[in-house]
């Protein structure tokens, strides 16, 4: 997934976590380099428990990844369309089983 506002495409990742941003704009699971993280305001919709822009978009729902607070997406935006653009959950089961597959390597 490109950034969502430079279109930049995230490089192989590095060992340890991706210096990208991942959140929910406009109840779409967006991916936010970390040039424009750092340059700019980028607007992502944040949690309304805890403020946190780690939220998760899925299947009509949004998934705070801080407080674990799960609120249903908002049914105007991206009504009658299917919800292609967020991504399952599947994609951070994998990324979590790598991370404990590193985190073994001696
Ligand atoms: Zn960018
Ligand atoms: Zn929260």
């Amino acid at each position: 997934m490109p950034c969502f506002s430079c279109g930049a495409r995230q490089t192989d990742p590095v060992r340890g976590a991706s210096p990208w941003t991942r959140g929910v704009r406009d109840e779409t699971q967006v991916l936010v380099c970390p040039d424009c993280r750092h340059t700019h305001d980028v607007d992502l919709d944040t949690c309304a428990s805890c403020g946190s822009a780690a939220l998760i978009c899925r299947l009509g729902e949004v998934e705070c990844r801080s407080c674990g607070a799960v609120r249903l997406a908002r049914s105007g935006a991206g009504a009658g369309r299917p919800v292609a653009s967020c991504a399952p959950g599947l994609a951070d089961e994998v990324e979590a089983a790598l991370a404990r597959v590193l985190r073994r390597v001696p």
